[in-house]
């Protein structure tokens, strides 16, 4: 299985796409997990990133293609994988479509998480990570036990989960990724998935449209 899933920022783009990919035992290829383990290791990809990431934009077509190309030539990605935050603009799009065509093969299925925007900024802003564990806790309905992590870690806020920034977010996702609705309408491979509620049911929802893709 080849798979998109897209979606705005906040929509469990990333909850779903991991927990899919184990379950089709393909790998979960997200860019902004690979744009935040760069700025965590220091690199150079992690220094072109880190701006454009913090100021809620979309980090430059060619540096996302570059990594997405080299990624999808690992052998793991040859019998499938689950794309997560990928491609978010048109030319990211054609350029996938490129890659996968030289291999011979193409998309299965492009999924996206629908999610209404006043949902989308209170999933965001209210969302804090451990710096230890990595646990991930939502100040209203996933609190911490108190101050701190469980584990006893401090708690942050993701810089990019900040308002002006998550709004930031939402308007780029507007102008730029929403166009890719009716270009993969056009191609015929959208599902759209109501992403509101519990994620295993929002889980079922999506293996639901993947039976009728594969
Ligand atoms: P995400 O974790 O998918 O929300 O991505 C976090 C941030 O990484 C985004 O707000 C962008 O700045 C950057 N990013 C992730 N994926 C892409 C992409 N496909 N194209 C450009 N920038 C991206």
């Amino acid at each position: 299985m080849r798979a998109v899933l897209m979606g705005p920022p906040s929509a469990g783009k990333g909850t779903q796409a991991a927990r899919l990919g184990t379950e089709l035992k393909v790998p979960h290829i997200s860019t902004g997990d690979m744009f935040r383990a760069a700025i965590a290791a220091g690199t150079e990809l992690g220094r072109q990133a880190r701006g454009f990431m913090e100021a809620g934009k979309l980090v430059p077509d060619e540096v996302t293609m570059g990594i997405v190309r080299e990624r999808l030539a690992y052998e793991d990605a040859q019998s499938g994988f689950v794309l997560d935050g990928f491609p978010r603009t048109i030319p990211q799009a054609e350029g996938l479509s490129k890659i996968l065509a030289s291999q011979g093969v193409k998309l299965d299925a492009v999924v996206l998480i629908d999610v209404p925007e006043d949902e989308l900024i209170r999933r965001a802003t209210g969302r804090r990570i451990c710096q230890e564990c990595g646990r991930v806790y939502h100040v209203e309905w996933n609190p911490p036990p108190g101050d701190a992590c469980e584990c006893g870690g401090a708690l942050v806020q993701r810089k990019d989960d900040s308002p002006e920034t998550v709004t930031e977010r939402l308007a780029t996702y507007r102008a730029q990724t929403e166009p890719l609705r009716d270009y993969y309408s056009v191609e015929g491979s959208l599902a759209v998935v109501d992403g509101m509620g519990d994620p295993d049911e929002v889980h079922r929802r999506i293996v639901r449209v993947l039976g009728r893709c594969s």
